[in-house]
């Protein structure tokens, strides 16, 4: 029988496995146990597409004093109805987005005539937005339309749900834009 180069690697591979007595496919699954055995698991939804697998997420270092807890490992969430623990190619690298420095953390705002985006509170963004909601609506209700009956319509706002958003959200999402006579809106993902 001809022995080819790669018959020679996989049978002498093969053949240090039972030497050694070791189990490989074993081992690479205690090594990947270690990994995530001391995590803390947060179950998430992935943000990239409508599809909205589920995703749990792996952090290490916020049960410590003084410790800063990181992102470690983030796989597919295999109780998640709609995906059932699988990722696309794209999903399983949301660890480099969750982590990657230029993640944004805190609200932005750009201020008019300004050329550049600056920090601000939680506090100061929700009044803000609050602020430009209740100008945005004084300015553009629509109380009745031209054949004089009652709309009530808000069309100077449009609410447009993330793929994040669970449909209870959005439920409660809807009833709040509802209430101001918000015309427009829809729901990237109905998961
Ligand atoms: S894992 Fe892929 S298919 Fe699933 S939500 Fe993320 S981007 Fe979409």
């Amino acid at each position: 029988m001809e022995l080819t180069r790669r018959g020679f690697l996989k049978a002498t591979a093969v053949g240090s496995t039972i030497a050694l007595g070791f189990d490989v496919a074993r081992a690479k699954a205690e090594m990947r146990e270690f990994k995530i055995s001391r995590t803390t698991e947060t179950r998430s939804v992935c943000p990239y597409c409508a599809v909205g697998c589920g995703v749990i997420i792996h952090t290490l270092g916020d049960k410590s004093k003084n410790a800063k807890a990181s992102v470690v490992h983030v796989e597919g969430d295999p109780d998640q109805p709609v995906s059932r623990g699988t990722l696309c190619p794209k999903g399983i690298t949301l660890k480099d987005d969750i982590t990657h420095k230029n993640r944004l953390t805190k609200p932005k705002v750009r201020r008019p005539g300004s050329d550049h985006w600056e920090d601000i509170s939680w506090d100061d963004a929700i009044a803000k937005i609050a602020r430009h909601v209740k100008d945005t609506r004084d300015k553009c209700f629509v109380a009745k339309n031209a054949k004089g009956e009652v709309v009530n319509r808000n069309p100077g706002i449009a609410m447009i749900g993330g793929c994040t958003d669970t449909n209870e959200f959005n439920y409660l999402q809807w009833k709040v834009i509802t209430a101001l006579g918000v015309p427009y809106r829809d729901t990237q993902a109905r998961v």
